[in-house]
Formats: C-alpha cells, sequence, structure tokens
C-alpha cells in the first residue's frame, strides 16, 4: 500500500468502521471481512461488516457471522441498519471487489458516503474510488492481502485462532483447496502460518464441502445429468438451470457453488460455463483453462468480470437468449478453443 503511514495514522485511535463485501459473499468475501474485523475490534475500534445479499448456510459457522447486516428482500431493516453504518462510518473498508457494481444497491451509498475508502482486493481492472487500495492480481484470495495488512499494520500479535481460521478459509476456497494455478509457495507458506496459528485445515474443509443437503446434490446429479452440454468443436462446456430447475430442488444461495468446475474437469475442455435464472437476472460462471480470458469474456459482453481463469457476469435476457448470445460469440474465440480431438 502506497500511503500505509496515512493509513497507520487514521487506525491509531477508535474509529467507527464499515465492512463491505460482494453481493452474495463467498467464503473469501465473508471470511475476510470477519477476520479483518475481529482484528480492528481488538484495537479498539467499532466495527459493522455489510453484505449486499444473504450468504450461504455453509458459511454461518465462521465466527463472528451472527454480527453480520445482511440485506434481504424480506425486510427493510438491515438496509436502514447498513445506510446508518456506511454514514457514520469513518473508515470504509471494501473487501474482495473493486468495481462498485457489485455491491448492487449500496454502490451510491458507499461511493457517496464521507469516509475513507480502504480497497482491498484481488479482482482484475479495479475502478479507482477509494483512498487507500491493498491490491494486488498476484494474490490468490483477499484474505491474504488482509493478513498482509495486518502485518504491515503491525497487528500480529492480534491475530488469533479466529481470525486465522476466517483467513484460512477465504485462502482455502480461492485456490480451489490449493489446485488452482493461482495456488504458489507464497499461498502454501500463509497457510501453513495460518495452520499454526490456530486454523484447523480438515475442520475448516469439512464445515465447508461436507455440509451437502440431498436436495443440492440431487440437484448436481440432475445438471450433470440433463443440462450439461459439451461442445468439443470449440473445447466447451456448459450448464444451464432454469428456475423451474432450482424450485424443483428447492435450491438455496450457494448450492451452485462449484458447478461450473464440472464442465472444466473434463478433458480437453477449456472453457466452462454455468448460467442460472435467478429471477431477477441470470447469473453466469465461466472457468477456463490457460490463456483464454473468462475476465474479458464477462466484462466484455456479460456485465462482469473477475480473473483470467474464473469470472462471472450477469445477464438481463431470458436463460434462452443469454445462451444463445453465448453460443454466438464462441466463433469469434475460435483461434483460443481449437477443436479438441
Ligand atoms: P463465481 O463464478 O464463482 O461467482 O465467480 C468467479 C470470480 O468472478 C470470482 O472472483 C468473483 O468474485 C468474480 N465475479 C463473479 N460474478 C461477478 C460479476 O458479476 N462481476 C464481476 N466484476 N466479477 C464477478
Ligand atoms: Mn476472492
Amino acid at each position: 500500500m502506497e500511503n500505509l503511514a496515512d493509513l497507520k495514522t487514521l487506525l491509531a485511535s477508535p474509529k467507527r468502521i464499515a465492512i463491505v463485501t460482494h453481493f452474495k459473499p463467498d467464503a473469501d468475501a465473508l471470511g475476510s471481512s470477519l477476520g479483518l474485523s475481529r482484528y480492528l475490534k481488538k484495537k479498539g475500534h467499532t466495527v459493522a461488516v455489510v453484505t449486499p445479499s444473504d450468504f450461504p448456510e455453509f458459511l454461518e459457522w465462521l465466527p463472528g457471522s451472527e454480527e453480520v447486516v445482511a440485506l434481504s428482500k424480506k425486510t427493510d431493516e438491515p438496509m436502514k441498519k447498513a445506510i446508518r453504518a456506511f454514514q457514520e462510518a469513518e473508515i470504509i473498508f471494501c473487501l474482495d471487489f473493486s468495481n462498485l457494481a457489485r455491491i448492487h444497491d449500496l454502490a451510491e451509498i458507499v461511493k457517496m458516503a464521507p469516509a475513507k475508502k480502504v480497497m482491498i482486493d484481488h479482482h482484475l481492472e479495479p475502478e479507482p474510488f477509494a483512498h487507500f487500495k491493498k491490491w494486488s492480481v498476484q494474490a490468490a484470495s483477499t484474505a491474504q492481502l488482509v493478513f498482509e495488512l495486518i502485518n504491515e499494520l503491525g497487528g500480529r500479535p492480534e491475530v488469533d485462532a479466529d481470525i486465522a481460521t476466517c483467513l484460512y478459509a477465504g485462502l482455502m476456497t480461492d485456490t480451489g483447496s490449493f489446485r488452482h494455478n493461482n495456488t504458489t509457495a507464497r499461498e502454501m507458506a500463509l497457510a501453513s502460518e495460518l495452520i499454526a496459528l490456530g486454523a484447523n485445515p480438515s475442520e475448516i474443509a469439512r464445515l465447508i464441502y461436507d455440509v451437502n443437503t440431498p436436495s443440492r446434490l440431487r440437484l448436481i446429479g440432475y445438471a450433470l445429468y440433463k443440462n450439461l452440454v459439451v461442445l468439443p468443436e470449440s473445447s466447451t462446456a456448459y450448464i444451464t438451470i432454469s428456475q423451474a430447475d432450482l424450485k424443483m430442488f428447492n435450491a438455496q444461495t450457494g448450492d451452485m457453488e462449484g458447478l461450473v468446475n464440472y464442465g472444466l474437469s473434463i478433458k480437453g475442455i477449456r472453457l466452462a460455463a454455468l448460467m442460472y435464472d435467478r429471477g431477477e437476472e441470470i447469473k453466469i460462471s465461466f472457468r477456463s483453462l490457460g490463456d483464454f480470458s473468462v475476465n474479458d469474456l464477462a466484462r466484455k459482453h456479460f456485465n462482469g468480470g473477475g480473473h483470467k481463469n474464473a469470472a462471472g457476469g450477469s445477464s438481463k435476457l431470458t436463460l434462452e437468449q443469454t445462451l444463445k448470445k453465448f453460443l454466438d460469440l464462441l466463433p469469434l474465440y475460435q483461434e483460443s478453443l481449437p477443436p479438441n480431438s
């Protein structure tokens, strides 16, 4: 961080702080927010963590998650709390996103809030809305950037087992359990450090991955059996899921997590997509192998972005129209997606 000394000065006395992360937060978004929140509270600050939507049930065990102000379609109480938190905050930390559109209804509120903003993120092509930036695309997770910042602030002695657990959850999931190509010696060293500080790797993996409901497994089975389409001529695989499908299996927030990876696990496939109908919009996930940038694809055509090999977006078209748009784009990328023999 360029102006670290200024941030240190700002944090030298107790402040009112709000932390916000992206819509439908994943373990990195929520883990880094809760880890940072606990650290800041230990330093004497008053902290509110706000999420622009609900979050998956499999993250409810994260230490501190019960204090999260999660916006809800059912009641506007959390929105009132969130507005107050942002208006009163002297510092707003923006974690695991760098495009304001990713916090949906909170974008304008955060942008206009009088607080100093601190962005901590690892996504491509950030927007310039923050006074302080801890940003690196080389980092596999936002959690590790939070850990680095805590160290830079001299806060290492404050990192307890709960903070280490929250950060490990983010690191583990954003590296795909240390399998993705963002896993380097740095990530492994950090994992080791967090374990030494009290994170329990098998317990965290179990709490995040081994908590399927029968209906989620059946939804995955159904989607793979009925809705997976493989296009060997463009090394592409995709899955579409309609609202009726989601209803049939009573799908919950987070149930779709990881499903896109099945497409990419097929031998020879270099691009995988998942499109599902959330009702208000079609949510899209992309994954790729090698040089094909799904960040470019999502940003140019689907209102989104992310990383080179993992990105997401959305569409206001119908599911069928969204799929057609995607299929019509494939020939443009023929060179990077050669037929798979
Ligand atoms: P997922 O497909 O798992 O939802 O997301 C893959 C990656 O893309 C994650 O790093 C996520 O933060 C990012 N991402 C997902 N959806 C969007 C989106 O709508 N806009 C942007 N800018 N990034 C997204
Ligand atoms: Mn992340």
